[in-house]
């Protein structure tokens, strides 16, 4: 038997690694939104009471949903990044991410630089 696998060169390794981790998220936010889905099922319909608890409790489920949706469209552009090349440069300036950014959040496709500063323009989520 021939051994025809060869050492690939070490940013591959964390190619991959990247790629399965961020395949391992989506796959956990798929399931959690398609629990979160089951619960709205399972929820009765709106009704126009006032203060009804499932009104507010459906509100909640859709906007997690909406949340865990957009977490899965980042880690998709990321999959498409890393299959594209180019991962690990900030999409705003250009610069590479930090490593150790990438190791905690390996979907962020911006520094933290430009990460903060789209944050204050946008007071949105933080990551
Ligand atoms: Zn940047």
């Amino acid at each position: 038997m021939v051994n025809t696998w060869k050492a690939p060169a070490k940013h591959d390794v964390n190619a991959q690694v990247t790629r399965a981790k961020l395949e391992a998220e989506r796959a956990a936010h798929v399931q959690e939104l398609e629990k979160l889905r089951a619960t709205l099922l399972e929820l009765p319909e709106m009704s126009a009471e006032e203060g009804d608890p499932a009104v507010a409790e459906r509100a909640q489920t859709l906007g997690m949903i909406e949340q865990i949706e957009n977490q899965i469209t980042e880690v998709e552009r990321t999959l498409a990044t890393l299959r594209r090349g180019g991962y690990g440069i900030c999409e705003q300036c250009g610069k590479p991410i930090d490593a150790e950014r990438l190791q905690i959040l390996p979907e962020t496709r911006l520094c933290v630089k430009c990460k903060s500063q789209l944050e204050k323009k946008t007071h949105h989520r933080t990551w």
